[in-house]
């Protein structure tokens, strides 16, 4: 049985940091086993889905590096939910009602005040439908059958049908509610794996009953912990936070991949540079009960301690065509985002104007460095030879010696090794700012 699972978010807005999660997760275990992804567009709610949504589903997916196998529509499949329901209505599976939603919290209160537990009654058989009413449909939880299943993350589940109430699978307008379509759909496109977050576990003790009811076994499930903010809850924030704002804030797709594959594990958080770690690292059994905590600030850092392991030939397409191999590699342990890169380029070739010298001491070492640096051969470690040549003209040493030269050739009091930037500088554009012309 080939693995196959599927990210089977709404496109009602965009994906935040939970949603990717999901997506993520469903990708990795399908990848690890050599399966199936694939993306289903849950848009059963016309009004509410909007095709630039789906748009920004894939270019958020793709930016991730999340290739998908296949991807379906569930606005394309209302056929197959009729022609399924039609089954299950004659087996009685599902069946009419007609309460309006005010008599049904009359219910619940009723049942409540005498301490009951608020759920459905079903009435009696035969009892006859009132006239002119569209009726919405239940599915019939069967009482008589445990729901059992082992969560690949939470264990052994143990659910009591007759403690639930018969879930409402389609509205008076023929509309469908998302419980069963989902279930028609893992059927067909041959789900093995379900991984979603634990707000759906309710939803799947009721779908177990409709696999059955559809002649079918379920797959099996993973429901994650969810994701919380740095404060312990939901944040709004967190709700909202989409990959528009972290692309813009230059976080990298493998940096949010890395902290999204682990975060809520057994497993440390790692500064990986490719999706291949984490494809072979992912296992349900490590993540944890608790919420996992996704915090931006751990985001950003992770983000810079990946860009320093980065190389170029995976960031050549996104940076100046200045910045060369040894360039990059020079600056990226300076470096907070890819983007900061293209300050670089006027240290490296102009145009750039060096800071006025702070005092005679800092004049002094910039002169003898202008005066060295012409007999100086660029292509052998510049900066030794030239540093030996101004201590010896000057005596300056230590942060006298190097802090003069760095902001002169800079314009920064820190940065990378000098050692490995210097050779990287034209020697005309050194010799400028050492002279101040
Ligand atoms: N469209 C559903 C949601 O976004 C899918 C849940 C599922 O994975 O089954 O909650």
């Amino acid at each position: 049985m080939t693995v196959t699972t599927r990210f089977a978010p709404s496109p009602t807005g965009h994906l935040h940091v939970g949603n990717v999660r999901t997506a993520l997760h469903n990708w990795l275990w399908a990848r690890r086993y050599g399966g199936r992804f694939l993306l289903r567009i849950d848009d059963t709610d016309r009004e509410r889905s909007k095709e630039a949504y789906v748009d920004a589903i894939r270019a958020d997916l793709a930016w991730l590096g999340l290739d998908i196998d296949g991807e379906e529509r569930q606005s394309d499949r209302f056929a197959l939910y009729e022609a399924e329901f039609d089954k299950l209505k004659a087996s009685g599976r599902v069946y009419a009602c007609y309460e309006t939603p005010e008599e049904l919290d009359i219910r619940r209160k009723i049942l409540l005040s005498r301490g009951l537990p608020p759920v459905y009654e079903r009435k009696a058989e035969g009892a006859p439908a009132p006239e002119g009413v569209a009726p919405h449909w239940r599915f019939r939880l069967d009482h008589d059958a445990q729901i059992e299943w082992t969560d690949m993350v939470r264990g052994p589940q143990h659910f009591e049908p007759k403690t639930m109430s018969d879930p409402v699978v389609r509205r008076a307008d023929g509309s469908w509610l998302y419980l069963l379509p989902s279930v028609i759909d893992d059927i067909a496109m041959g789900i093995t794996h379900v991984v979603r977050g634990e707000d759906h576990v309710s939803n799947t003790a009721a779908q177990i009953q409709m696999f059955a009811a559809l002649d079918a076994s379920p797959p099996e499930f993973a429901h994650e912990a969810l994701l919380v903010g740095n404060e312990g809850k939901l944040s709004k924030r967190l709700g909202s936070l989409g990959m528009d704002s972290l692309r813009d804030a230059g976080i990298e797709p493998i940096a949010l991949a890395a902290l999204l594959a682990r975060l809520g594990t057994s497993d440390p958080v790692e500064p990986v540079t490719s999706l291949a770690p984490l494809i072979a690292g992912i296992d349900f059994a490590r993540f944890g009960r608790a919420p996992a905590r996704f915090d931006e600030a751990e985001l950003a850092l992770l983000n810079q301690k990946i860009l320093h392991h980065s190389d170029y030939p995976a960031l050549a397409l996104r940076l100046p065509a200045a910045i060369t191999a040894a360039r990059w590699n020079a600056i990226r342990p300076n470096l907070i985002t890819v983007a900061e890169a293209a300050d670089w380029v006027a240290v490296f070739d102009g145009p750039f104007t060096a800071p006025p010298p702070a005092d005679a001491d800092e004049r002094a070492v910039r002169a003898a460095a202008a005066a060295a640096l012409p007999g100086i051969d660029w292509g052998a470690d510049p900066w030794r030879a030239l540093t030996d040549a101004v201590k010896a003209a000057t005596g300056a040493k230590g942060r006298a010696l190097f802090l003069p030269l760095r902001r002169a050739l800079t314009g920064r009091d820190h940065g990378p090794d000098m050692g490995d930037l210097l050779p990287l500088i034209a020697k005309d554009q050194a010799l400028a700012r050492l002279s101040g012309s």
